[in-house]
């Protein structure tokens, strides 16, 4: 089955290819000429999931899924949320966001957070949702060099090793967006 992943995130793409595999044929928005950046103006993960997904399909009339994804962090109020890749400003680096919550959770030890994964699914004009999280704490010294964003500072519930320091596989049995498309790989196998 053909299906878009509504992303031009290189990293998310590539999570996504290792975890759906051979299953499926992937085209990200770049393969299918979508070059534009589609605008998250939604204040939810779903909303702007939604927008992402809708817009392939109205435009496109392409079959695909788009996810949201974040980190709450329970002392900020839920920060960064749905403003994770933008938590330092519009066009900021992760390293700039990184160095952003280090400042803002310094008052604290370790601050209980989690990563969320919303999948907005459009198949032939059709809406589905899936949603996976996986819960942890922050450190204040990021350790590691694998993945991206915030995954030098997150230590998922019962390990040591932050995401950064686990290999793509490892993080992949972990994380809010494995447990997201695994939801999704499900529902599709079943049709
Ligand atoms: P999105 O591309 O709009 O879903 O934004 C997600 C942002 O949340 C990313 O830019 C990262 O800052 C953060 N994020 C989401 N998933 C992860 C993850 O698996 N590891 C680290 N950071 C993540």
């Amino acid at each position: 089955m053909k299906l878009c992943i509504c992303s031009h995130n290189t990293h998310k793409v590539r999570e996504i290819n290792e975890f759906l595999g051979s299953h499926f044929e992937l085209q990200s928005l770049t393969d299918i000429g979508c070059l534009e950046d589609i605008p998250e103006t939604a204040t939810t993960f779903l909303g702007n999931a939604q927008l992402k997904a809708q817009h392939v399909w109205k435009h496109y009339q392409l079959n695909g899924f788009s996810d949201d994804s974040g980190l709450c962090v329970g002392v900020l109020g839920g920060a960064p949320g749905v403003y994770s890749a933008r938590y330092a400003g519009v066009g900021s680096k992760d390293s700039d966001n990184l160095k952003l919550i280090l400042e803002h959770i310094k008052p604290y030890q370790k601050p209980e957070a989690y990563f969320i994964c919303v999948i907005v699914l459009i198949l032939n004009g059709q809406e589905y949702h899936f949603e996976g999280r996986v819960s942890g704490h922050l450190i204040h010294t990021p350790r590691g060099t694998q993945g991206f964003g915030y995954d030098p500072i997150f230590v998922p519930e019962g390990h040591q090793q932050t995401f950064a320091e686990m290999l793509p596989k490892q993080k992949n049995e972990l994380s809010h967006r494995s447990k997201a498309l695994a939801q999704l790989k499900n529902f599709l196998d079943a049709l």
